[in-house]
């Protein structure tokens, strides 16, 4: 026969069945609890019910499975003979807590109930015996509102307000200032509160309330709350919570009792002091409960110097173990202290950067598991400007929006994108403020401090173009009225005129009125040490997605080391550049089309100048012309009429054209290399362009590398076709000069045909950058512009577990990625291979690109030092990976793949400095 399951697992006396590593089986809490108890720490005895029982409790229709009441009865037995108490019994009775705990900490579960196994009957005897029998009632009139609440679902609020009453019949100001007789009252109406809530009496048997709460610990892993939770923050893969029992310790007990929480060192900067709050004669919660103001934990010293020194001697054993910071609850029953949890402390990213740097000073921990600690996507917060702390104390937000792109700004209100460039170039710093954006305000967008929307998601255009500038940005504040005719917005009272100096903060989505002062990120320090660590480690390069010198140099100082994709029309809409390229769009003859072109040349030349000046030698890579002309010209009545004046046309023939440029499907429609193909002189100019501005920078003295990157390819005719357009003009111009410079042709590879035939491709082409957002689009059938309206259900539902378009799907567009790369390299081994979509600054993605063996990632200017700590991270857990794989591998096997990895590497090296 099977031997039956296993459910409850003991803890106490110096010796516990379970530990750490036990987190799945006994839940985050219990699991430490039995660690703390094998270390010899403190900890009252007890026992844990496994996240197993909650599983099979509800496989069998929210029934304790069989077996699990007995070993709950022999436990209790074992605890009683620990504690010399007994669970019932009026003379000397055992109380317990009852206890949440998944494996992940996870708030919306069951709260804790404190006290158990309190009666009338215990109550009045077990007063009867202690000296101060105050607390007694106390803990009862805790008891009945805990178990009430949280296990039968009693309102809390009735509970306190009868609490209310008591204490202000009795002149009591805190609850601490009520007295046996007072406590008493309220242990008698709570009763009464209880018997309306539930329709029956408080229960009299312990064993009886023990087993309701331990029931409702089990449903609470699947009320909505907890449900809730677990889909937010994309928890998956928990079979249930588990039950902790454990032996009450008392910080109710007078003056000599109290209770507190800790964290082993600062969590919001990291610094390494003891750093925590308690209160003297105080229960549970009550010191996060905020009824009486805690006391820093320093002060501890003071009132029980050994008790304090105890507890910081303790704050050393644990990190010492855990080698990270802990969060710890403690409690003192008269004198004597008690540890009742540790976990791994939640910190901010500034307090995990620091503190994985010094613990590697302090050789608490190597580099490898610092770089591991710190969450790449967590690095956002410290890019950006912050409000100064003190600046934003008293300062009240007047509305409230989506935290659209982080950061805080502060400027004067502007209500539209011309009068921004306008405000700016007088030297005034502004905020955008619109109802929503659209393409047409890229240039305002551009110089404002801050972006600030009444209408639109976190996906809106607003939301998406700030990310990617590194903007501040707060959208969709509902609350807010924009009125552009008489430049004002207004919320409720308040009205702001343009001029108005305002502030926002992008990581909060708050409003403020006036300037709140704000301070620059740090970016050496311990965060410049923890990159520096990446750097050593990591494989990939990392480059950045820029269109203009500005994004540029902030891409350098976040470390970027190349350009990988510069979109050469994100430049169009910049002052009255707009023109030149509509009347290229609209020119009927090659000669029109070639004098707008000529009007353009100067501007690209300058746009590419100022990027190849600003990466002072390192590689770039030039996207030629690839949205759908579409895009370029005003749909509206009143844009057309200013179109058609300011080229000298007719509305008629304006309107004529932007309908002839419609498009059923215009993302796969006349775009990328199509354009090219059929006019080849925009190729043409784009190419003399690129290679002039080379020219003239090379001249200048800096080093120049142009990468001309060829969109939209699915044929290596179409790659061939263009390649020897821009091929032409670079010689051409080249030669004219009497100077040459290294410059690669290669090509995006964005559609799936491409990345099937890669190995053709690459006959031609020089290096590969993979346009996962087009990939994605094509690979999987979304469209980007519509999928929005099912993408979130499908992701619910878990029929894609991520929206694809933020997190590569490495299961079937990863495919063709892997084929790509592979193919590519097949024909052309050192063939220069990266990824330029949004994909390139998410952490799983940046590791994946690692792993199918490509070059470089590259990514918004913010997201470089994201990919850069990602990148680190893949080379750590591939290794990890390949030393779990093979337990002691044979040596020779080892010798030859080092061997291998070292070839790679050279191989690597050599395409790097192409
Ligand atoms: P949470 O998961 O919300 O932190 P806990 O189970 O840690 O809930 O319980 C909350 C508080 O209840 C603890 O911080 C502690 O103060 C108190 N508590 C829990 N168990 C006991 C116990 N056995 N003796 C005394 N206090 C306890
Ligand atoms: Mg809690
Ligand atoms: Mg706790």
């Amino acid at each position: 026969m099977a031997k039956a399951k296993k459910w409850v697992y003991s803890f106490g006396g110096g010796k516990a069945e379970g530990k750490t590593e036990m987190k799945a089986l006994l839940g985050g809490k219990g699991a430490n609890l039995a660690e703390m108890t094998n270390l010899g720490l403190p900890v009252p005895a007890g026992f844990t019910i496994s996240t197993e029982a909650c599983r099979a409790y509800f496989e069998g229709g929210n029934k304790r499975p069989p077996g699990l009441d007995k070993e709950v009865d022999a436990n209790l037995k074992k605890l009683e003979k620990a504690m010399k108490k007994r669970f019932g019994d009026a003379e000397n009775p055992l109380l317990v807590s009852v206890r949440s705990g998944a494996a992940i900490s996870m708030p919306g579960m069951m709260d804790t109930v404190l006290n158990l196994g309190l009666t009338d009957e215990v109550a009045d005897a077990f007063a009867g015996r202690v000296g101060d029998d105050r607390f007694v009632w106390d803990a009862y009139r805790r008891l009945i509102e805990m178990f009430g609440n949280v296990v039968m679902g009693v309102d809390r609020d009735s509970f306190e307000e009868v609490l209310q009453t008591v204490k202000d019949n009795r002149g009591a100001k805190l609850d601490t200032d009520l007295d046996t007789e007072g406590l008493k009252e309220v242990v008698r109406r709570y009763k009464r509160v209880y018997r309306e809530g539930v329709g029956e009496d408080f229960p009299q048997e312990p064993r009886r309330q023990l087993d309701h709460a331990i029931d409702a610990v089990f449903g609470s892993w699947n009320n909505e709350r907890a449900k809730t939770y677990r889909r937010i923050n994309d928890i998956k893969g928990l079979i249930g919570t588990a039950v902790n029992v454990q032996a009450m310790v008392f910080g109710n007990m007078g003056q000599t009792s109290g209770t507190g929480v800790a964290f082993t060192r600062d969590p919001s900067t990291g610094a390494n002091v003891f750093y925590g709050e308690y209160l003297m004669n105080a229960q549970g919660e009550d010191v996060v409960a905020g009824i009486r103001t805690p006391q820093p934990i320093s002060q501890l010293e003071e009132v029980d110097a050994e008790a304090y020194r105890e507890l910081v001697d303790i704050r050393g054993r644990l990190e010492k173990h855990y080698t990270d910071m802990q969060d710890l609850e403690f409690t003192i029953e008269e004198g004597t202290l008690y540890m009742l949890q540790t976990r791994t402390g939640k910190r901010t990213a500034a307090a995990a950067v620091r503190m994985a740097v010094e613990m590697v000073e302090e050789k608490l921990i190597d580099k490898e598991t610092a770089l591991m600690r710190v969450e790449p996507g967590q690095l956002d917060q410290l890019l950006h400007p912050t409000f100064v702390p003190s600046a934003l104390e008293g300062a009240t937000a007047i509305a409230q929006g989506l935290p659209a792109s982080p950061g805080a700004a502060v400027g004067k209100v502007v209500f539209s994108a011309a009068d921004a460039e306008e405000w700016v170039s007088r030297g005034e710093k502004v905020i955008l403020a619109r109802i929503e954006t659209s393409p047409e305000d890229i240039g305002g967008m551009n110089v404002a401090k801050g972006i600030l929307t009444s209408r639109g998601g976190m996906t809106s255009h607003a939301a998406v173009v700030a990310r990617g500038m590194g903007t501040c940005c707060v959208a969709g504040v509902g609350a807010i009225r924009m009125d552009y005719a008489s430049k004002t917005f207004t919320v409720g009272e308040v009205t702001v005129s343009e001029g108005d100096e305002i502030s926002l903060d992008g990581s909060a989505g708050k409003v403020y009125c006036g300037a709140i002062v704000t301070q620059d990120p740090e970016l050496s320090g311990y965060f410049g040490t923890l990159m520096g660590w990446a750097d050593e480690t990591r494989k990939l390069g990392v480059r950045t997605n820029a269109d203009t010198p500005h994004d540029t140099e902030v891409a350098v100082r976040f470390g970027a080391e190349g350009i990988g994709l510069t979109r050469t029309e994100h430049m169009f809409f910049e002052g009255d550049r707009i023109v030149s390229v509509r009347k290229m769009i609209l020119a009927e003859t090659e000669e029109d089309r070639r004098a707008a072109l000529a009007e353009l040349l100067p501007l690209q030349r300058g746009d590419f100048e100022g990027i190849f000046r600003a990466m002072e030698g390192r590689p770039v890579t030039i996207r030629l012309l690839d949205p759908p002309l579409h895009e370029f010209v005003p749909h509206d009545e009143a844009g057309q009429q200013k179109m058609a004046e300011a080229l000298g046309l007719s509305v008629e023939k304006v309107k004529a054209t932007v309908e002839g440029l419609h498009e059923m499907n215009p993302m796969l429609g006349h775009r990328g290399c199509r354009l090219g193909i059929s006019y080849p002189e925009i190729t043409e100019m784009q190419a003399r362009a690129i290679i002039e501005a080379a020219l003239n920078v090379k001249a200048a003295g800096v080093d120049v590398h142009p990468e001309i990157m060829i969109p939209l390819i699915g044929t290596l005719a179409e790659f061939t076709h263009q390649e020897t357009v821009i091929r032409r003009v670079a010689e051409e111009v080249m030669d004219q000069r009497g100077v040459k410079i290294d410059y690669l042709v290669g090509t995006m590879i964005e559609i799936p045909r491409a990345a099937l035939t890669a190995d053709e491709i690459a006959e031609r082409a020089e290096f590969f950058s993979f346009g996962t957002n087009d990939l994605t689009q094509m690979g999987c059938g979304f469209s980007r512009d519509d999928a929005g309206s099912f993408l979130g259900d499908y992701v619910e539902l878990g029929i894609y577990e991520k929206d694809p378009f933020q997190v590569l799907d490495q299961g079937g567009v990863g495919k063709l990625v892997r084929m790509g790369v592979e193919g590519g390299r097949a024909t052309r081994p050192d063939l220069k291979v990266g990824i330029c979509g949004e994909h390139g600054g998410e952490p799983e993605s940046v590791k994946f690109c690692h792993r199918v063996g490509m070059d470089y990632v590259s990514c918004s200017p913010y997201r470089v030092p994201i990919a850069r700590l990602a990148a680190a991270q893949a080379v750590i857990e591939e290794k990890a990976a390949a030393g779990a794989a093979k337990p002691g591998a044979a040596g020779k096997k080892k010798a030859k793949k080092a061997k291998k990895a070292k070839k790679a590497k050279k191989a690597k090296k050599a395409r790097k400095k192409g």
